[in-house]
């Protein structure tokens, strides 16, 4: 089921250009309302519940509607970022909680550069098999 805000809690990510949601969201789903200052999911049935947006808001505005055979009536599961950890909250439907809490990666958000050491990309090659960052395109 798609991520949805629930507006009361969303501030806009006080009026940003890209806010929190639009910058994370792998597919695009997350925009802003910027008459009312509050984000949705634009295409709710383009969500794959990747609960990226989720974790990244920093207003817990997000939730994604769990699946009828997973937590039905009423469960749901609720990530809360730390800045070393995430913690997991995951509510039964009769009630009760368990939490789960993880190390995460700590790295400075957008500071990643995910080609960094690897040769300069060659479009000479981009019509032959294997990858931009092999040495030498093994024959096949
Ligand atoms: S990240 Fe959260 S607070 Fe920011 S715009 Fe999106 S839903 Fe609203
Ligand atoms: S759950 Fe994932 S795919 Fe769905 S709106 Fe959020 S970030 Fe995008």
């Amino acid at each position: 089921m798609p991520s949805f805000v629930m507006t009361e809690k969303c501030d806009g990510c006080k009026g940003q250009e890209r806010t929190a949601c639009m910058y994370i969201c792998p597919n695009d789903l997350m925009k802003l309302d910027r008459d009312r200052m509050k984000a949705f999911n634009q295409e709710p049935e383009q969500c794959w519940e990747c609960y990226n947006c989720v974790k990244i808001c920093p207003q817990q505005a997000i939730e994604v509607r769990g699946y009828q055979d997973f937590c039905p009536l009423g469960g749901n599961v609720i990530p809360m970022r730390g800045s070393d950890s995430i913690m997991w909250t995951v509510k039964f439907r009769n009630g009760a909680l368990k939490r789960f809490k993880f190390p995460i990666r700590t790295t400075a958000e957008g500071s990643v550069d995910p080609f960094k050491g690897k040769p300069e990309a060659d479009f000479n090659n981009v019509k032959k098999p294997g990858f931009f960052n092999l040495t030498e395109v093994r024959k096949f």
